[in-house]
């Protein structure tokens, strides 16, 4: 394992070698390598891609003691070998960036990382706590950007297990055999089978994007290196946007924008008001009728409702008849009075083939909608003439 070049030097890009077996797993062809330094899948690192020749690799796993580089098509005899650089060293950059973050935790408070993810946007740690203020991941971030900014070497080093004890390891290895340390000097002695850059300069900067409660964790969303100007580019993009939208500097965009949302609010309970009084008053002026009939423009099922069970509640000898145009559909309801017998199910029977549509309810109180095939004022008279 300690001859494999992305061991030996984390940065070679391209690399000569021999195909030395190949196959094919699920209809992907695979190959193996003299040499390699494609990294595959582990410890929470996605695997590289790149060429072999001008042969697309599209994914690199660990099969035993092989490495099968999956292959867009066959190659065989001696190779070069290329791997996509930007996604590696972004890579490298994320998982560097992890071991300072989860040792800025451990040296501040004392709390262990659970599980790592290096994910296609954001990268994740989780936390073994289910409380994190954000004074601590103030002073965590703070720390972990001291740490890169005082470009500390990045070092690896192959040991025993007897070997082990002579380092302050941050969590206990399981692995047998020859174990890799990765150590930056006096703050993080790790085992890992990562790729990472020489020195923590190279993260270039990391920046905590939010907190997820797990159940019994927190998870801490992270970027670093490129992906900081990304997530800044891409937050500046919308607030900026924001911003233009509420006429006010960027700075003031939360301010503006509390101000707009309890406004609208306040608009909305008058709205509703104003709303409630307008059904009363129609309500009112139906329940002196004993044919209550009436056309509307834009009025819901639940508006049409409201007015007629406040009519019958008003007239035991109303009944009710109401259809509306709204939202491209015909809505209508027919009720009745306490004194009335006739079924308004009648009514309802007559109406939807008019409108090809669907109805239900019961003799008392009939609803229904169907297509505009007739307008709102065709409905209510029909429903008058039953
Ligand atoms: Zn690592």
């Amino acid at each position: 394992m300690k001859q494999l070049l992305y061991y030996t030097d984390a940065y070679i890009q391209q690399f000569d070698a021999t195909v030395i077996a190949s196959g094919e797993e699920n209809g992907r062809h695979y190959v193996v390598l003299s040499n390699t330094a494609f990294y595959p899948t582990g410890g929470g690192q996605p695997h590289d891609i790149g060429t072999l020749n001008d042969v697309d690799v599209i994914d690199v796993e660990k099969v035993g003691d092989d490495i099968r580089h999956y292959v867009s098509a066959p190659v065989t005899g001696d190779v070069h070998g290329t791997i996509d650089w930007q996604r590696r060293f972004d890579f490298m950059q994320q998982h560097a960036g992890q071991h300072i973050l989860t040792a800025a935790f451990v040296e501040l408070f004392n709390i262990p990382t659970t599980s790592f993810h290096l994910g296609a946007q954001t990268v994740t740690i989780d936390l073994d706590t289910q409380t994190i203020t954000d004074e601590q991941l103030a002073q965590a971030e703070a720390r972990a950007n001291d740490i890169i900014l005082q470009n500390r070497p990045i070092e690896t080093k192959w040991v025993t297990a007897d070997d082990l004890q002579t380092y302050n390891l941050r969590k206990e290895i399981a692995v047998e055999g020859d174990i890799r340390l990765v150590i930056i000097p006096e703050f993080d002695y790790n085992g890992c089978g990562g790729t990472h850059p020489s020195s923590t300069g190279q993260v270039q900067l990391i920046k905590i994007l939010h907190v997820e409660k797990m159940k019994k964790q927190s998870r801490i969303h992270f970027v670093c290196g490129a992906r900081v100007l990304q997530e800044l580019a891409m937050r500046k993009d919308v607030l900026t946007n924001v911003a233009r939208q509420l006429s006010v500097p960027e700075e003031e965009a939360a301010d503006a924008l509390q101000k707009v949302m309890t406004t609208a609010k306040q608009t909305e309970k008058q709205l509703q008001q104003l709303l409630d009084a307008q059904l009363t008053t129609i309500a009112a002026e139906l329940a002196a009728q004993t044919i209550a009939a009436k056309a509307f423009d834009g009025f819901s099922m639940q508006q049409l409702q409201k007015i007629a069970r406040t009519v019958v509640a008003e007239n035991d000898d109303v009944q009710v008849f109401l259809a509306s145009h709204v939202d491209g559909k015909i809505q209508f309801v027919a009720a009745r009075g306490a004194n009335v017998t006739r079924s308004m199910k009648d009514i309802s029977a007559a109406v939807l083939p008019l409108l090809n549509g669907k109805g239900g309810g019961n003799d008392q109180f009939v609803q229904g909608g169907g297509e505009p095939l007739v307008s709102a004022e065709d409905v209510v008279l029909r429903m008058q003439t039953i």
